[in-house]
């Protein structure tokens, strides 16, 4: 996918102007509240009207104030999920699937219904009415409703703001594995840096109105971490954990990493703060910490006054922050090797 966009609207005080062209298949739009993330949404499906400016998508022109060009939202084949799912109240699950599908010119349809309902385990609600659904089947019925409209981009505006953190997680995979079984590109919008790194990898990064730059989500996160109270964020996929005196080992990196027992989970996504991670120069006779890593230093970067300092530990990779003095003091740089302690309780399961 590629989208070229040059776009200005104000609104009294407000005013959007950004400039942008962007390709991948995977991209967030990351920014605060308030930052003319939505606005931009609404401008791109065509649900507003900018005051002056382009889009393109895939060559394709589908807006020029120059020359009047302004596609209709329902020729422009971009579906959006919203935070809220705003279902049809009328109709049952299955007609609102439905509706999405019927809204396609029959030429554009390439997403069968089955497959859609069974990516996302909706067989058992087809005939039931929308009311009595939680909140994450509205969420899920309404991505499928969106995704049956064939769409050739898809805009999740905030998609999971509403949600609490075990359904975020489940609506996550279902977001994902609709988007890669169906192959739609999407443009992801949150003020979640967390969310970012877990749905997209380019990122535009949005700011009173305006694309401030455009970067990788690891490049997002590692910027963010000396400005931020939770400093880095360590996204562990971990499997198939061992019983160990109470806690949950699981192998990674070639070795193993010992976590506070959460319940059994078969398949659990950890995250780990780089402030987390106490880095020592020699081995310790005896620790409390539970995990004491071997480490070879791969890397480094600044943030915010703090130096992050990536570690290749076996195959496992983290990456932890430390005070410049106390970079000194270890003699960190490329090639170093350290001794990583994480306590067992340091993991916080996601999902
Ligand atoms: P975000 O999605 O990043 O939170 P929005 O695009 O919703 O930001 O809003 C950006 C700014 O534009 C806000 O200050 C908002 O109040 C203003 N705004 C959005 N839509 C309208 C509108 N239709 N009329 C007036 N102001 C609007
Ligand atoms: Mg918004």
């Amino acid at each position: 996918m590629e989208l070229h966009v040059a776009l200005q609207k104000s609104f009294g005080a407000f005013s959007l102007d950004v400039s942008f062209t962007v390709r991948g298949e995977r991209i967030g739009v990351f920014g605060p509240s308030g930052s003319g993330k939505s606005t931009l949404v609404s401008l791109l499906a065509g649900l507003q009207q900018p005051d002056n400016g382009i889009i393109r998508l895939d060559g394709e022109l589908l807006y020029d104030s120059h020359d009047a060009t302004n596609i209709p939202p329902e020729q422009r084949r971009i579906g959006i999920v919203f935070q809220h799912p705003y279902l049809f109240p009328h109709m049952s699950v299955k007609g609102n699937l439905l509706y999405g599908y019927k809204r396609s010119a029959p030429a554009n349809r390439r997403i069968d219904f089955d497959s859609l309902v069974a990516v996302l385990q909706l067989d058992h609600l087809l005939s039931r009415g929308v009311h009595n659904l939680s909140g994450g089947e509205k969420q899920r019925v309404a991505i499928g409703r969106t995704v049956l409209s064939s769409p050739r981009l898809l805009l999740m505006d905030e998609p999971l703001s509403a949600l609490d953190d075990t359904l975020k997680f489940q609506i996550i995979d279902y977001l994902k594995a609709a988007s890669e079984a169906f192959r739609i590109p999407y443009l992801f919008i949150s003020h979640s840096l967390l969310e970012m790194r877990i749905m997209a990898d380019r990122v535009l990064a949005a700011s009173a109105g305006r694309i401030e730059a455009q970067t990788t989500t690891e490049d997002l996160a590692r910027s963010r971490m000396g400005l931020s109270p939770v400093g880095y964020i360590n996204l562990l996929q971990l499997a198939h954990p061992r019983k160990v005196d109470g806690m949950s080992a699981y192998a990674w990196g070639g070795t193993e990493l010992l976590i506070s027992a959460d319940g059994d989970h078969p398949e659990s996504l950890f995250e780990l703060s780089s402030k987390d991670i106490i880095l020592i120069k020699q081995h310790p006779d005896a620790i409390s910490a539970r995990n004491l890593l071997d480490c070879t230093v791969s890397g480094t970067f600044r943030s915010g006054g703090k130096v992050g300092v990536e570690l290749a530990c076996g195959d496992g990779r983290l990456v932890a922050e430390v005070v410049q003095q106390a970079a000194c003091e270890l003699g960190i740089e490329i090639g170093s090797r350290l001794f990583a302690a994480i306590k067992a309780s340091a993991f916080r399961r996601l999902g």
